[in-house]
């Protein structure tokens, strides 16, 4: 299902864009939250060459990108439901998020969510805001969270069918087993 195959995709950049703006360790070590020049080179490489090229020609990416994590770690982080869609239904409208169809080269006609006229940055946070909006419609409210590994403080998005995901990364859970199995073995 295409709404399916573009939620997979926006979920693991939305973790990336919110840690690398907002995280202070990752993966148990300091990081710097990274901001302005740094933010917007260092995301847009994430995204593909033109949706990159076109987030670096933005005046001002870098603000714009630390505003639209802030606003995300917020909505994922909202400890309610209804404050949750309040904060996810104000970013769809503030950043005209509206769907359409979009043939791009080789590939057929496909949805996306960034209302016209904006900036690059405005169409990732339509996008992204949206694909928030149909992750809380499609699994509930509660596939959203910090990573549980001992000095990491990265969120992660959870789009397992059993809702079993605890941690960051590959590496994280290794480490919080790791750090488990020590523990059993001290007891
Ligand atoms: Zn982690």
């Amino acid at each position: 299902m295409e709404i399916a195959c573009n939620v997979t995709r926006q979920a693991p950049l939305i973790a990336e864009l919110v840690n690398l703006a907002t995280a202070h360790w990752r993966g148990g070590a300091s990081v710097r939250p990274l901001a302005g020049e740094d933010l917007a080179t260092t995301f847009a490489a994430q995204l593909g060459d033109r949706a990159g090229a076109a987030l670096r020609a933005v005046a001002d990416a870098g603000r714009r990108l630390t505003d639209l994590a802030a606003e995300l770690r917020q909505a994922l982080l909202a400890e309610h439901p209804a404050d949750q869609a309040s904060r996810i239904n104000s970013m769809i409208g503030r950043y005209g998020a509206q769907p359409y169809l979009v043939e791009d080269v080789g590939q057929p006609f496909h949805l996306h969510f960034h209302g016209s006229g904006g900036t690059q940055a405005e169409a990732l946070g339509g996008e992204f805001a949206t694909a928030l909006a149909l992750i809380v419609d499609g699994y509930g409210p509660d596939r959203f969270g910090v990573c549980g590994a001992h000095q990491c403080e990265a969120v992660y998005i959870d789009l397992t069918r059993n809702a079993s995901r605890r941690y960051c990364s590959a590496a994280c859970t290794a480490r919080a087993k790791t750090a488990a199995y020590r523990g059993r073995r001290r007891t």
